[in-house]
């Protein structure tokens, strides 16, 4: 069977008599076996997705259907499903099952989405490599001794490899957006609290959100209709209406367009990638849009104020892993006090470890208003700033990442050269605003380069139209 890159191509070929849910579950499952180096998923549910795709086909022939029938999807570890394991790769939720599924995962189920499996990420999202998971790297299927970007890595190759037709993720600091970066698809975090949250598991709730890994933008318009609103189980969550995304993809004949002039000059952007971004930015003056360089001051504070802040909000949320009612527990265990510091050492991975320390030592009495509060502040600056940015341009476009996926395992990159390669993704995410990253071809070697688009906060109709017409431009045969 031919790859499909949207659920209108599937629609059609359903129409058509071409093709069945039953038939694509076979293909993916194939896909996913034949490829299972790639280490992107963790758990595959073939009876399941075969007995969704049986009852999918009967509504289709009734007429029945949801919106998202014939869409198969996979899940990031990070997503409760009712009865099924849920480990955020991580050790300390060995055996972990949820107990309910989240509301993200409840509306695709509603329209008829047929779930597949449970893919591989950085251990509770915490990374930009998908190497910090328990279960190993994953890789990037276009060069298999590279990383696929992180956290949601698993996601992202799946996608890229043809074992599922969309991903479900989730992106704090550009956890969907770079790894669609790196692995050459379409990457879309909607504004902080356009979708419920309820049934993700927490990294730092204040920037947490719910994203997908689509071939096309055109399906992340139609995922984000079906999982935004309001919810009762998320008291965060927006209370305004949501658009039909999918069907208002029309774009208006000219926007404005800024772009931050220190983006393109820092040191460490890839020459490629900065050509391939201007080269972009011409085609775009080409079409008539106005396009401007931008002043934005402070590209040098938001790599620090994220990681400040969301070290702080982890080392709180990741608490409640202590072995006491769910998940890993140390054997060897004499007291409590041994029970909370063998659990939780012996189930947590060096990068959670690590951001757990930093995160209450910004907290620390003596230190939080020296950091934490400090940091605060700063994203303030930052949000008001990119907020005054995107009243005055319609949208603001920048390379997703600094570099192209780098060799799974390279030993000159420490922690710090990893948390500064989060440079161009963590400006939304201090927003809170919505970004996209579609692919802008390939450099030299071959490896998928991102453009990423930044709108004003629940602008996503307007983003989603440009972002399309934009993937055509950029790479016609992947839109
Ligand atoms: N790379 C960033 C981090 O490690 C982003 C991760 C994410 O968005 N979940 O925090």
């Amino acid at each position: 069977m031919r790859r499909f890159d949207s659920l209108s191509e599937v629609r059609r070929e359903i129409a058509a008599g071409t093709v069945s849910c039953q038939q694509l579950v076979e293909h993916y499952l194939d896909n996913i076996a034949r490829q299972e180096n790639l280490n992107a998923f963790l758990e595959v549910w073939p009876e399941e997705a075969r007995a969704q795709a049986v009852a999918v086909d009967a509504k289709l022939a009734a007429g029945t259907a949801g919106k998202l029938a014939g869409m198969v999807i996979g899940l990031k570890d990070v997503l409760a499903y009712e009865g099924h394991a849920l480990q955020s790769s991580s050790h300390i939720l060995d055996g972990f099952k949820s107990l309910f599924t989240g509301t993200a995962v409840q509306r695709l189920l509603d329209e008829d989405a047929i779930l597949i499996g449970r893919q591989n990420c950085d251990e509770f999202a915490m990374g930009a490599s998908n190497e910090t998971s328990y279960f190993g790297p994953v890789r990037n299927a276009i060069a298999p001794d590279r990383v696929p970007g992180g956290s949601s890595g698993g996601s992202a190759v799946a996608v890229q490899a043809d074992m599922c037709l969309a991903s479900i993720g989730s992106d704090t600091g550009g956890s969907v957006r770079q790894p669609a970066a790196f692995c050459g698809i379409v990457g879309f975090k909607p504004t902080y609290s356009r979708i419920s949250r309820y049934g993700l598991v927490a990294y730092a709730s204040s920037f947490d959100q719910i994203g997908t890994l689509t071939r096309s933008v055109e399906d992340a318009a139609l995922l984000l209709e079906v999982m935004a609103g309001p919810d009762q189980f998320d008291s965060t969550v927006s209370q305004q209406p949501v658009p039909a995304y999918s069907q208002e993809l029309a774009p208006a004949p000219q926007y404005r367009i800024g772009y931050i002039q220190d983006c393109l000059v820092r040191p460490g952007l890839n020459p490629e990638i900065k050509a391939a971004t201007e080269t972009a930015l011409e085609q775009l003056r080409g079409q008539g849009h106005v396009v401007e360089a931008v002043e934005f001051p402070y590209l040098d504070f938001i790599v620090p104020t994220y990681y400040i802040l969301t070290t702080a909000e982890a080392s709180s949320n990741l608490s409640r892993y202590d072995g006491v009612k769910f998940g890993y527990r140390a054997p060897d265990v004499t007291d409590l006090e041994s029970l909370y510091k063998k659990t939780r050492s012996q189930g947590f991975g060096p990068e959670v470890q690590r951001r757990i320390l930093l995160g209450t030592f910004v907290l620390s009495a003596s230190y939080y208003d020296a950091y934490y509060t400090k940091a605060q502040r700063v994203r303030r600056l930052i949000k008001e700033k990119t907020d005054e940015l995107l009243r005055d341009y319609d949208f603001l476009v920048l390379p997703t990442t600094p570099t192209t996926a780098f060799k799974i395992g390279d030993e000159d990159r420490d922690t710090l050269a990893m948390y500064l390669a989060d440079i161009f993704t963590v400006q939304a995410s201090l927003a809170g605003v919505p970004a996209i990253s579609v692919p802008n071809g390939l450099d030299s070697e071959g490896l998928p380069i991102g453009l990423q688009v930044l709108s004003g906060a629940f602008r996503e109709q307007q983003l989603l139209a440009f972002a399309n017409s934009l993937a055509q431009t950029l790479a016609p045969e992947v839109a």
